[in-house]
C-alpha cells in the first residue's frame, strides 16, 4: 500500500468496501514466467476481461477472484457475501466443458492469446443460471442484454482468487482509465473530503449536467465516471462519449470535477446494478453517488424508481456511501431554469424535453438539438459520430 493510499483509508474519507482496497497485479516477471509457462489456459470474453481487470484493481473490493459455488448462492439469494458483506451481482467466471482444469493455476488470455492474468482455483462448480437470472435480474427473459450473457456463459464455472496485467488501454479511454488508489489519491491532492459519483454509459446532456451540478452544489468534488466496459449494440461508442464528456468538463471550475472511465461490464441489471456500482464508487473513494431513474435498467424490465427504492431499503453501514436519489431533469421556459418535477409546477407543455428516440433521429439528421437539451459542443460531436 502507498502513503497516498493509507492515507485515504483513514475515517476521513470514505473506506473501501470491506474495509481495505484490494491490489491483485501481476508483476512483470511473474506475468512473463506464466505468459510462455505450461498453465492451462482459458480465453475470457470481452465482459470477464474487464471483470478481471476490475477485480485486480480494487474496483471490486472486497472481492479478490471469481466467485465460488457458496459465493454464487449467497449473493444470487441474500444479495450477500457468505460472511454478510452486502454485495449484490455474482461475478463468475464460465469454463466451457472443453477446458480441462487441473489443480493449481489457470492461466486467464484474450482472444489473440495474451495474457490477461493468473487464476488460483479453488474450486469448479455448476451455477444456477436460471435462479441468477431471476433472483438478480428479475426475469429469465432471453431478450434481456444482461440475462442473454449470463445464459449463454458455460453451466460449469471456476472460482479462485486472481491476479492480473493491467495492460494500459488505447486512445481517449486509455488515459482516462484511473484505479481507485488513483482517484483516491487525486482527491487527496485536491483536498477533497466529500466526492459525488456520477455513473453514466451515455452521452451527457443538459439533464445530467444539471444533476451533477445540484449533487456538486452539496460536496467538495465530483466524479464523472462513464462506465467503458462492453456495453450493449446500439449505445454510443466509448471513444465518441469520452470527448463529449470532455466538452462537458468546459462547463465544471477544474478544481471541482474529476473525469475518469470505469472499465467494467455493463449487466443492465436495474435495482441491484445500482447497488453495485454505489459500492464500485465508494471503492474509487466516492462519499456520494448519484441514482437516477431507472438507474442500470434496460427495457421495461425494471420499474422508474425500484432502483432509489431498493438502494433506500440499504442500512447505511452496509452501504457505506450516500445515494442522492433524483428525478428526472428538463428545462422548464416558465422557470427560465433547469427543473424537476420536484422544483417545477408547470405542466409538460412548458418542458423542453426529448426522448432518447428522438435525440438519436435528430442526431443521425445531423440536426442540432435545442441548446436548452443539449450543449452544441456534445452534439456537433454526436452528429459527426453518427454520420461516420
Ligand atoms: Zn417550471
Amino acid at each position: 500500500m502507498t502513503f497516498s493510499e493509507q492515507r485515504l483509508t483513514g475515517p476521513r474519507g470514505g473506506l473501501p468496501h470491506g474495509g481495505q482496497l484490494v491490489d491483485r497485479r501481476l508483476d512483470a516477471e511473474e506475468a512473463a514466467a506464466c505468459a510462455s509457462g505450461p498453465l492451462a489456459s482459458l480465453v475470457l470474453t470481452a465482459a470477464e476481461a474487464a471483470d478481471l481487470r476490475a477485480l485486480a484493481t480494487g474496483a471490486y473490493s472486497p472481492l479478490v477472484g471469481f466467485m465460488g459455488a457458496k459465493e454464487h448462492e449467497s449473493v444470487t439469494e441474500q444479495m450477500r457475501l457468505p460472511d454478510g458483506t452486502l454485495w449484490p451481482i455474482p461475478v463468475c467466471l464460465g469454463i466451457p466443458d472443453g477446458v480441462r482444469v487441473a489443480d493449481g493455476r489457470l492461466a486467464l488470455r484474450d482472444s489473440h492469446g495474451g495474457l490477461l492474468g493468473v487464476l488460483e482455483v479453488t474450486e469448479v462448480f455448476e451455477r444456477d443460471r436460471r435462479a441468477e437470472a431471476e433472483l438478480v435480474y428479475g426475469t429469465a427473459d432471453p431478450a434481456h442484454p444482461g440475462v442473454a450473457r449470463v445464459l449463454s456463459s458455460p453451466a460449469r464455472a471456476v472460482a479462485g482468487p486472481i491476479q492480473a496485467v493491467l495492460q494500459p488501454l488505447a486512445g481517449p479511454v486509455g488515459s482516462r482509465a484511473l484505479t481507485p488508489a488513483q482517484t483516491r489519491a487525486a482527491f487527496a491532492e485536491r483536498g477533497w473530503t466529500s466526492v459525488v459519483g456520477f455513473q453514466t454509459r451515455n452521452p451527457v446532456h443538459r439533464a445530467h449536467e444539471y444533476l451533477m451540478k445540484c449533487a456538486l452544489e452539496m460536496v467538495d468534488g465530483l466524479l464523472l465516471h462513464p462506465l467503458v466496459g462492453p456495453t450493449k449494440e446500439g449505445d454510443v461508442p466509448a471513444e465518441v462519449r469520452m470527448r463529449a464528456y470532455e466538452a462537458v468538463l468546459g462547463y465544471f471550475p477544474p478544481a471541482r470535477v474529476l473525469l475518469a472511465a470505469l472499465v467494467a461490464p455493463m449487466r443492465y441489471a436495474g435495482p441491484r446494478e445500482a447497488v453495485l456500482h454505489a459500492l464500485v464508487r465508494k471503492n474509487y473513494g466516492c462519499t456520494h453517488f448519484i441514482v437516477g431513474r431507472d438507474h442500470a435498467g434496460v427495457g421495461s424490465y425494471y420499474g422508474t424508481f425500484a432502483a432509489q427504492e431498493l438502494i433506500r431499503s440499504l442500512p447505511a453501514e452496509d452501504l457505506g456511501i450516500t445515494p442522492l436519489r433524483f428525478d428526472n431533469a428538463f428545462y422548464c421556459r416558465r422557470c427560465g431554469s433547469m427543473a424537476t418535477h420536484k422544483t417545477c409546477p408547470h405542466p409538460e407543455v412548458d418542458h423542453v424535453a426529448l426522448s432518447g428516440t428522438q435525440v438519436r433521429a435528430m442526431l443521425a439528421a445531423g440536426q442540432l438539438p435545442p441548446p436548452e437539451f443539449s450543449r452544441a459542443e456534445v452534439a456537433e460531436l454526436l452528429i459527426d459520430a453518427y454520420r461516420a
